[in-house]
């Protein structure tokens, strides 16, 4: 017989996760390999990737690392080809890669902002647009998983460029959603909370993290491993009726007034 949870299996589907060097990006590539998908693990140094490829080859998982910028149109339409050439139809995005820029409003950029933003949302929009053309060619659908972030949905100060970033990401997943639906292509978005990484441990170990952890109401940061379930149901048949939704995974932070 067989079992709801089987819906969660990704055995013999084909993912590309971007930025998978570091933090959520490598722990969601290790949980979609664990589930049995053959995973293109992307980021802009190959050799940052050496590691991950071999703790999922560990695992009898199947992982190949390709070079990525997100923000070079040749760089995706690369990668993507690579991915397909490789690994056979690609069936989930996991857009992944992000970057911020902690400073205060009057001293950013237009550098500062571009970076920010051609990363965050034209970045993701690139790869969705060349993941998307190449699921229409074979005509067989997907899932597509944008990381946005609670700064997508409510504002904070001395990161304008990362909110900003954030909540295009939010609408465009709605968007997407609603035009590839006919395709077969699911768009949905996370948006975590506070996730302890490598980048952020110490500030969240400080005084000042601290603090922010009592306006959490579940008392914790997040680890990648917490955002498991939600990347499981968006990536896989589980979320086969969800699309254009935005799953907040903060410990409640955005409940909170
Ligand atoms: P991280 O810095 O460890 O990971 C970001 C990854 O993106 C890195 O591997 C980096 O090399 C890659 N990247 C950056 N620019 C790139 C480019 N041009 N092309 C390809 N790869 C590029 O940080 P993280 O905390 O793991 O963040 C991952 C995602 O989760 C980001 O989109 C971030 O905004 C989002 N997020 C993180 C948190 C958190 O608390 N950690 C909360 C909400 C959302």
């Amino acid at each position: 017989m067989s079992s709801p949870l089987d819906l969660f299996d990704l055995s013999g589907k084909a993912a590309i996760v971007t930025g998978a060097s570091s933090g959520i990006g490598r722990h969601a590539a290790r949980t979609l390999a664990a589930a049995g998908a053959k995973v293109a693990i992307a980021a802009r140094r190959l050799d940052a990737l050496v590691e991950l490829e071999r703790q999922i080859e560990a695992l009898d998982g199947r992982a190949l690392p390709l070079p990525l910028d997100v923000t070079d149109a040749a760089s995706v339409a690369d990668c993507v080809k690579a991915a397909e050439t490789e690994l056979g139809p690609i069936s989930i995005l996991v857009n992944n890669a992000g970057i911020a820029d902690t400073k205060a409003a009057l001293e950013v950029t237009g550098d500062d902002w571009d970076r920010v933003v051609d990363t965050n949302l034209k970045g993701a929009w690139l790869m969705a647009q060349a993941v998307a053309e190449h699921m229409t060619r074979l005509g067989h659908g997907g899932a597509i998983v944008n990381m946005a972030s609670v700064l997508g949905l409510a504002g904070t100060g001395q990161v304008p460029a990362y909110c900003a970033s954030k909540v295009g990401l939010v609408n465009l997943t709605r968007a997407l959603a609603v035009e590839w639906a006919r395709q077969g292509i699911r768009v949905n978005a996370l948006a975590p909370g506070y996730i302890e990484t490598e980048i952020n441990r110490d500030f969240l170990n400080s005084a000042a993290g601290e603090s922010l952890k009592k306006r959490v109401p579940l008392r914790r940061f997040g680890s990648p491993d917490d955002l498991d379930g939600a990347l499981l149901l968006l990536a896989s048949e589980a979320g086969r009726y969800i699309t254009g939704s935005i799953i907040t995974v903060d410990g409640g932070q955005t409940a909170a007034l």
